[in-house]
Protein backbone atom coordinates (compact mmCIF):
# COMPACT_ATOMS: atom_id res chain seq x y z
CA UNK A 1 0.00 0.00 0.00
CA UNK A 2 1.54 3.34 -0.94
CA UNK A 3 0.22 6.80 0.17
CA UNK A 4 0.45 9.01 -3.07
CA UNK A 5 0.55 12.91 -2.94
CA UNK A 6 -0.65 15.23 -5.46
CA UNK A 7 1.05 18.76 -5.44
CA UNK A 8 0.47 20.00 -8.65
CA UNK A 9 -0.89 22.88 -10.20
CA UNK A 10 -4.25 21.22 -11.55
CA UNK A 11 -5.73 19.39 -11.09
CA UNK A 12 -5.24 19.87 -7.47
CA UNK A 13 -6.11 17.91 -3.94
CA UNK A 14 -9.34 17.82 -3.45
CA UNK A 15 -11.27 18.41 0.64
CA UNK A 16 -12.74 15.04 1.57
CA UNK A 17 -16.35 16.80 1.90
CA UNK A 18 -15.96 18.16 -1.40
CA UNK A 19 -15.15 14.20 -2.62
CA UNK A 20 -17.80 13.01 -0.61
CA UNK A 21 -20.19 15.15 -2.63
CA UNK A 22 -19.97 13.63 -5.76
CA UNK A 23 -21.07 10.52 -4.44
CA UNK A 24 -24.21 11.36 -3.64
CA UNK A 25 -26.99 9.36 -5.30
CA UNK A 26 -27.22 10.91 -9.07
CA UNK A 27 -30.82 13.84 -9.22
CA UNK A 28 -32.32 14.36 -12.58
CA UNK A 29 -31.30 17.78 -14.04
CA UNK A 30 -34.68 19.17 -15.04
CA UNK A 31 -36.15 19.13 -11.68
CA UNK A 32 -36.27 20.86 -8.25
CA UNK A 33 -33.45 18.49 -6.83
CA UNK A 34 -30.76 19.70 -9.18
CA UNK A 35 -32.69 23.33 -8.99
CA UNK A 36 -31.48 23.82 -5.88
CA UNK A 37 -27.61 22.71 -6.31
CA UNK A 38 -27.60 24.59 -9.23
CA UNK A 39 -28.60 27.98 -8.02
CA UNK A 40 -26.45 27.94 -5.19
CA UNK A 41 -23.43 26.98 -7.41
CA UNK A 42 -24.10 29.58 -9.68
CA UNK A 43 -24.85 32.08 -7.03
CA UNK A 44 -21.34 31.34 -5.04
CA UNK A 45 -19.63 31.52 -8.55
CA UNK A 46 -20.36 35.00 -9.14
CA UNK A 47 -19.22 35.88 -5.31
CA UNK A 48 -15.91 33.67 -6.26
CA UNK A 49 -15.21 35.89 -9.54
CA UNK A 50 -15.96 38.84 -7.61
CA UNK A 51 -18.90 39.90 -10.09
CA UNK A 52 -22.68 40.88 -10.64
CA UNK A 53 -22.39 39.25 -13.84
CA UNK A 54 -23.60 35.73 -15.40
CA UNK A 55 -21.14 33.15 -14.33
CA UNK A 56 -21.73 30.55 -17.27
CA UNK A 57 -20.96 26.76 -16.28
CA UNK A 58 -20.20 24.30 -18.42
CA UNK A 59 -19.23 21.03 -18.87
CA UNK A 60 -16.01 20.90 -20.05
CA UNK A 61 -12.10 20.98 -18.54
CA UNK A 62 -10.86 24.82 -19.18
CA UNK A 63 -9.79 24.84 -21.92
CA UNK A 64 -13.74 24.87 -23.20
CA UNK A 65 -14.33 27.84 -21.46
CA UNK A 66 -11.54 29.79 -23.09
CA UNK A 67 -12.58 28.05 -26.70
CA UNK A 68 -16.09 29.26 -25.75
CA UNK A 69 -14.88 33.13 -25.88
CA UNK A 70 -13.25 32.67 -29.17
CA UNK A 71 -16.64 30.90 -30.52
CA UNK A 72 -18.94 33.64 -28.64
CA UNK A 73 -16.98 36.66 -29.50
CA UNK A 74 -15.67 36.65 -32.92
CA UNK A 75 -16.14 35.03 -36.72
CA UNK A 76 -13.35 33.91 -39.00
CA UNK A 77 -11.40 37.08 -40.43
CA UNK A 78 -11.67 39.30 -37.45
CA UNK A 79 -9.06 40.55 -36.00
CA UNK A 80 -7.69 39.94 -32.19
CA UNK A 81 -5.11 40.28 -29.95
CA UNK A 82 -3.44 37.91 -27.85
CA UNK A 83 -0.98 38.14 -24.98
CA UNK A 84 1.14 34.87 -24.73
CA UNK A 85 4.13 34.75 -21.95
CA UNK A 86 3.83 30.68 -21.77
CA UNK A 87 1.96 27.79 -22.85
CA UNK A 88 -1.43 28.62 -22.39
CA UNK A 89 -0.96 32.08 -24.43
CA UNK A 90 0.17 29.88 -27.07
CA UNK A 91 -2.98 27.86 -26.34
CA UNK A 92 -5.16 31.25 -26.67
CA UNK A 93 -3.43 32.06 -30.03
CA UNK A 94 -4.09 28.07 -31.06
CA UNK A 95 -7.50 28.27 -30.72
CA UNK A 96 -8.32 31.82 -32.05
CA UNK A 97 -6.42 30.48 -35.25
CA UNK A 98 -8.49 27.24 -35.47
CA UNK A 99 -11.84 29.43 -35.40
CA UNK A 100 -9.80 31.13 -38.26
CA UNK A 101 -9.03 34.35 -36.53
CA UNK A 102 -6.33 37.07 -37.54
CA UNK A 103 -4.25 37.47 -34.56
CA UNK A 104 -1.74 39.38 -33.55
CA UNK A 105 0.33 37.77 -30.97
CA UNK A 106 1.81 40.03 -28.17
CA UNK A 107 4.78 37.49 -26.69
CA UNK A 108 6.65 37.64 -23.91
CA UNK A 109 9.76 35.49 -23.08
CA UNK A 110 8.53 32.57 -20.96
CA UNK A 111 9.29 33.91 -17.42
CA UNK A 112 8.66 37.13 -18.14
CA UNK A 113 5.43 39.36 -17.27
CA UNK A 114 3.64 41.17 -19.50
CA UNK A 115 4.44 45.29 -19.86
CA UNK A 116 0.87 46.49 -19.94
CA UNK A 117 1.59 49.91 -21.27
CA UNK A 118 3.44 48.12 -24.05
CA UNK A 119 -0.02 45.78 -24.56
CA UNK A 120 -1.73 49.18 -24.35
CA UNK A 121 0.52 50.65 -27.17
CA UNK A 122 0.26 47.48 -29.44
CA UNK A 123 -3.59 47.17 -29.27
CA UNK A 124 -4.07 50.97 -29.82
CA UNK A 125 -1.43 50.69 -33.01
CA UNK A 126 -3.59 47.97 -34.35
CA UNK A 127 -6.84 48.55 -33.27
CA UNK A 128 -7.86 45.45 -32.20
CA UNK A 129 -10.91 45.26 -30.53
CA UNK A 130 -10.50 42.09 -28.34
CA UNK A 131 -7.97 40.86 -26.28
CA UNK A 132 -6.84 37.53 -24.48
CA UNK A 133 -4.61 37.22 -21.76
CA UNK A 134 -3.68 34.88 -18.86
CA UNK A 135 -3.83 36.09 -15.15
CA UNK A 136 -1.63 33.17 -14.44
CA UNK A 137 0.30 31.06 -16.66
CA UNK A 138 0.68 28.20 -14.73
CA UNK A 139 3.53 26.90 -17.42
CA UNK A 140 6.21 29.49 -15.96
CA UNK A 141 3.72 30.39 -12.83
CA UNK A 142 4.14 33.95 -13.78
CA UNK A 143 1.12 36.07 -12.64
CA UNK A 144 0.01 39.07 -14.77
CA UNK A 145 -1.16 41.95 -13.52
CA UNK A 146 -4.97 42.08 -15.92
CA UNK A 147 -5.75 45.04 -13.72
CA UNK A 148 -3.12 47.45 -15.40
CA UNK A 149 -3.52 45.32 -18.73
CA UNK A 150 -6.98 46.31 -18.67
CA UNK A 151 -6.37 50.26 -17.79
CA UNK A 152 -3.78 49.92 -21.12
CA UNK A 153 -6.25 48.50 -23.79
CA UNK A 154 -9.14 50.62 -22.42
CA UNK A 155 -12.28 49.89 -25.05
CA UNK A 156 -10.97 46.84 -25.85
CA UNK A 157 -12.12 43.86 -24.71
CA UNK A 158 -10.15 41.81 -22.27
CA UNK A 159 -11.20 38.34 -22.09
CA UNK A 160 -8.84 36.98 -18.91
CA UNK A 161 -7.75 33.15 -18.45
CA UNK A 162 -7.75 32.61 -14.43
CA UNK A 163 -7.98 28.80 -14.64
CA UNK A 164 -5.14 28.55 -12.20
CA UNK A 165 -5.59 32.14 -10.63
CA UNK A 166 -9.37 32.13 -9.73
CA UNK A 167 -9.70 31.90 -6.08
CA UNK A 168 -5.72 31.95 -5.10
CA UNK A 169 -4.82 35.62 -6.15
CA UNK A 170 -7.25 38.70 -5.99
CA UNK A 171 -9.06 39.12 -9.56
CA UNK A 172 -11.79 42.33 -8.71
CA UNK A 173 -13.50 41.44 -12.10
CA UNK A 174 -16.22 44.38 -11.92
CA UNK A 175 -14.17 46.41 -9.97
CA UNK A 176 -11.22 46.45 -12.42
CA UNK A 177 -13.65 46.10 -15.46
CA UNK A 178 -12.69 43.07 -16.83
CA UNK A 179 -14.96 41.79 -19.36
CA UNK A 180 -14.79 38.37 -19.45
CA UNK A 181 -12.81 35.74 -16.92
CA UNK A 182 -13.07 31.86 -17.80
CA UNK A 183 -11.74 29.87 -14.92
CA UNK A 184 -12.46 25.90 -14.28
CA UNK A 185 -12.96 23.57 -11.14
CA UNK A 186 -9.88 21.52 -10.99
CA UNK A 187 -7.20 24.23 -9.84
CA UNK A 188 -7.81 26.61 -6.78
CA UNK A 189 -11.48 26.12 -6.54
CA UNK A 190 -10.55 22.71 -5.21
CA UNK A 191 -13.00 20.50 -7.13
CA UNK A 192 -12.46 18.05 -9.54
CA UNK A 193 -11.80 18.28 -13.05
CA UNK A 194 -14.64 18.80 -15.59
CA UNK A 195 -16.19 21.86 -14.94
CA UNK A 196 -15.69 25.37 -16.43
CA UNK A 197 -16.89 28.75 -16.05
CA UNK A 198 -17.33 31.96 -18.05
CA UNK A 199 -18.11 35.24 -16.26
CA UNK A 200 -20.45 37.12 -19.22
CA UNK A 201 -21.46 40.72 -18.37
CA UNK A 202 -24.76 41.68 -20.44
CA UNK A 203 -22.43 44.60 -21.84
CA UNK A 204 -20.60 41.51 -23.66
CA UNK A 205 -23.82 39.28 -24.31
CA UNK A 206 -24.48 42.44 -26.87
CA UNK A 207 -21.73 41.69 -28.63
CA UNK A 208 -21.27 38.60 -29.25
CA UNK A 209 -21.55 37.07 -32.83
CA UNK A 210 -23.76 33.83 -33.81
CA UNK A 211 -21.75 31.28 -31.83
CA UNK A 212 -19.75 28.88 -34.07
CA UNK A 213 -20.06 26.06 -31.37
CA UNK A 214 -23.15 24.88 -30.59
CA UNK A 215 -22.20 23.52 -27.46
CA UNK A 216 -20.54 26.38 -25.89
CA UNK A 217 -23.53 28.76 -27.15
CA UNK A 218 -23.41 31.55 -24.31
CA UNK A 219 -26.62 33.31 -25.45
CA UNK A 220 -28.27 29.69 -24.96
CA UNK A 221 -26.69 28.66 -22.00
CA UNK A 222 -27.52 31.81 -20.26
CA UNK A 223 -31.15 31.28 -21.60
CA UNK A 224 -31.26 27.99 -19.90
CA UNK A 225 -29.26 28.94 -16.75
CA UNK A 226 -31.93 32.02 -16.32
CA UNK A 227 -34.34 29.33 -15.69
CA UNK A 228 -32.42 27.03 -13.36
CA UNK A 229 -32.12 24.51 -16.66
CA UNK A 230 -28.91 23.22 -18.14
CA UNK A 231 -28.83 23.27 -22.10
CA UNK A 232 -27.72 19.74 -22.04
CA UNK A 233 -27.13 17.24 -19.42
CA UNK A 234 -24.33 18.83 -16.79
CA UNK A 235 -22.40 17.02 -14.93
CA UNK A 236 -24.52 16.74 -11.40
CA UNK A 237 -22.02 15.23 -9.45
CA UNK A 238 -19.11 17.52 -10.53
CA UNK A 239 -21.45 20.43 -9.79
CA UNK A 240 -22.54 19.00 -6.35
CA UNK A 241 -18.82 18.79 -5.54
CA UNK A 242 -17.97 22.44 -6.54
CA UNK A 243 -20.95 23.57 -4.65
CA UNK A 244 -19.68 22.48 -1.85
CA UNK A 245 -15.45 23.42 -2.07
CA UNK A 246 -17.20 27.02 -3.06
CA UNK A 247 -18.89 27.14 0.22
CA UNK A 248 -15.57 25.95 1.83
CA UNK A 249 -13.91 28.73 0.25
CA UNK A 250 -16.66 31.91 0.81
CA UNK A 251 -16.57 30.25 4.43
CA UNK A 252 -12.85 31.49 5.32
CA UNK A 253 -13.60 34.41 2.76
CA UNK A 254 -11.55 34.91 -0.30
CA UNK A 255 -8.74 37.60 1.56
CA UNK A 256 -7.79 34.50 3.60
CA UNK A 257 -7.41 32.07 0.66
CA UNK A 258 -5.26 34.98 -1.48
CA UNK A 259 -3.13 35.70 1.68
CA UNK A 260 -2.20 31.67 2.41
CA UNK A 261 -1.65 31.54 -0.82
CA UNK A 262 0.89 34.16 -0.91
CA UNK A 263 2.52 32.34 2.08
CA UNK A 264 2.44 29.08 0.75
CA UNK A 265 4.36 30.55 -2.27
CA UNK A 266 6.90 32.29 0.01
CA UNK A 267 7.60 29.05 1.67
CA UNK A 268 8.04 27.13 -1.90
CA UNK A 269 10.60 29.70 -2.62
CA UNK A 270 12.29 29.81 0.26
CA UNK A 271 12.79 25.72 0.22
CA UNK A 272 14.05 25.73 -2.82
CA UNK A 273 16.33 28.62 -2.94
CA UNK A 274 18.11 27.21 0.53
CA UNK A 275 18.38 23.73 -1.20
CA UNK A 276 20.70 25.54 -3.66
CA UNK A 277 18.27 25.40 -6.62
CA UNK A 278 17.84 27.80 -9.04
CA UNK A 279 13.91 29.34 -9.46
CA UNK A 280 12.52 29.73 -13.02
CA UNK A 281 9.10 31.86 -11.58
CA UNK A 282 9.18 35.08 -9.96
CA UNK A 283 10.69 35.53 -6.93
CA UNK A 284 8.24 37.81 -5.34
CA UNK A 285 5.12 37.47 -3.87
CA UNK A 286 3.19 37.75 -7.18
CA UNK A 287 4.33 33.96 -7.82
CA UNK A 288 1.46 32.52 -5.98
CA UNK A 289 0.24 29.99 -7.63
CA UNK A 290 2.91 27.97 -8.59
CA UNK A 291 6.70 27.49 -8.18
CA UNK A 292 8.51 26.63 -11.22
CA UNK A 293 12.37 25.39 -10.70
CA UNK A 294 15.34 24.78 -12.69
CA UNK A 295 16.53 21.26 -12.39
CA UNK A 296 20.28 21.50 -11.57
CA UNK A 297 22.79 20.56 -13.77
CA UNK A 298 22.88 16.88 -14.65
CA UNK A 299 19.20 16.17 -13.90
CA UNK A 300 16.25 15.64 -16.79
CA UNK A 301 13.45 17.43 -14.94
CA UNK A 302 11.05 14.77 -15.96
CA UNK A 303 13.47 11.95 -14.77
CA UNK A 304 13.08 13.63 -11.76
CA UNK A 305 9.31 13.66 -11.40
CA UNK A 306 9.47 10.07 -12.51
CA UNK A 307 11.71 9.13 -9.33
CA UNK A 308 9.38 11.45 -7.29
CA UNK A 309 6.77 9.39 -8.10
CA UNK A 310 8.15 6.00 -8.27
CA UNK A 311 10.44 5.80 -5.19
CA UNK A 312 7.94 8.33 -3.08
CA UNK A 313 5.00 8.23 -4.67
CA UNK A 314 4.95 12.35 -5.14
CA UNK A 315 3.88 13.99 -7.83
CA UNK A 316 5.11 17.34 -9.27
CA UNK A 317 4.40 18.77 -12.39
CA UNK A 318 6.68 18.61 -15.51
CA UNK A 319 7.87 22.08 -17.89
CA UNK A 320 5.92 22.44 -20.43
CA UNK A 321 6.98 22.85 -24.72
CA UNK A 322 10.53 24.07 -24.43
CA UNK A 323 10.95 23.39 -20.88
CA UNK A 324 10.16 20.21 -20.96
CA UNK A 325 12.93 18.38 -18.36
CA UNK A 326 14.67 21.76 -17.57
CA UNK A 327 12.05 22.67 -15.16
CA UNK A 328 9.42 20.98 -12.60
CA UNK A 329 6.77 23.23 -11.15
CA UNK A 330 5.24 22.53 -7.07
CA UNK A 331 1.73 23.96 -7.29
CA UNK A 332 0.26 25.17 -4.35
CA UNK A 333 -3.31 26.56 -5.70
CA UNK A 334 -6.09 25.26 -3.63
CA UNK A 335 -6.58 22.86 -0.79
CA UNK A 336 -3.07 22.92 0.02
CA UNK A 337 -1.23 24.08 3.58
CA UNK A 338 2.30 24.32 4.39
CA UNK A 339 2.75 20.83 5.34
CA UNK A 340 1.97 20.21 1.88
CA UNK A 341 4.94 22.21 0.91
CA UNK A 342 7.12 20.68 3.21
CA UNK A 343 6.21 16.95 2.02
CA UNK A 344 6.99 18.22 -1.71
CA UNK A 345 10.45 20.15 -1.08
CA UNK A 346 11.32 17.07 1.21
CA UNK A 347 10.96 14.67 -1.78
CA UNK A 348 12.33 16.98 -3.90
CA UNK A 349 15.36 16.74 -1.46
CA UNK A 350 15.59 12.95 -0.82
CA UNK A 351 15.17 12.41 -4.59
CA UNK A 352 17.81 14.84 -6.10
CA UNK A 353 20.19 13.52 -3.55
CA UNK A 354 19.00 9.21 -4.82
CA UNK A 355 20.04 11.18 -8.35
CA UNK A 356 23.51 12.24 -7.11
CA UNK A 357 22.71 15.96 -7.26
CA UNK A 358 24.41 17.98 -5.02
CA UNK A 359 21.92 20.03 -2.71
CA UNK A 360 22.27 21.69 0.37
CA UNK A 361 20.53 19.25 2.51
CA UNK A 362 17.97 19.82 5.62
CA UNK A 363 17.48 23.38 5.31
CA UNK A 364 14.47 23.47 3.04
CA UNK A 365 11.76 22.43 5.14
CA UNK A 366 12.72 25.06 8.16
CA UNK A 367 13.06 27.54 5.54
CA UNK A 368 9.96 27.21 4.32
CA UNK A 369 8.33 26.89 7.65
CA UNK A 370 9.88 30.05 8.47
CA UNK A 371 9.11 32.04 5.83
CA UNK A 372 5.48 30.94 5.93
CA UNK A 373 5.33 32.52 9.32
CA UNK A 374 5.93 36.10 8.15
CA UNK A 375 3.01 38.16 7.48
CA UNK A 376 1.50 39.67 4.80
CA UNK A 377 0.20 42.98 4.60
CA UNK A 378 -2.98 43.14 2.82
CA UNK A 379 -4.36 46.34 0.90
C1 LIG B 1 -5.22 24.41 -16.42
C2 LIG B 1 -5.24 25.64 -17.24
C3 LIG B 1 -6.10 25.78 -18.33
C4 LIG B 1 -7.08 24.76 -18.77
O1 LIG B 1 -6.58 23.52 -18.96
P1 LIG B 1 -7.61 22.29 -19.07
O2 LIG B 1 -6.71 21.13 -19.08
O3 LIG B 1 -8.37 22.48 -20.32
O4 LIG B 1 -8.50 22.40 -17.87
C5 LIG B 1 -6.11 26.97 -19.01
N1 LIG B 1 -5.33 27.97 -18.64
C6 LIG B 1 -4.48 27.89 -17.60
C7 LIG B 1 -3.67 29.07 -17.23
C8 LIG B 1 -4.42 26.72 -16.86
O5 LIG B 1 -3.60 26.64 -15.82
Amino acid sequence: MEKRYLFTPGPTPVPPEVLAASAEPIVHHRGPDFRDVYESTLRRLKEVHRTSADVLLFTSSGSGAMESAVANLAAPGDRVAVVSHGSFGERWIAICEQHGLDVQAIRYEWGERPDAAEVGAAVADSGVEIVFCQQSDTSTGVVSDVRAVKEAVGEALLVVDAVSSLGAVPLETDEWGIDVVVSGSQKALMAPPGLATASVPAHVLERTKRSRSFYFDWRATKKAQDKLDATFTPAVSLIRSLDVALGLILADGLEQAFERHVRLGRAARAGVKAMGLELFSPDDDTSAVATAIRAPEGIDADELLLHLRDRHGVTLAPGQAHLKGKVFRIGHIGWFDVFDIASALAAVELSLTELGAYIERGVAVPAAFEAFESSVATS
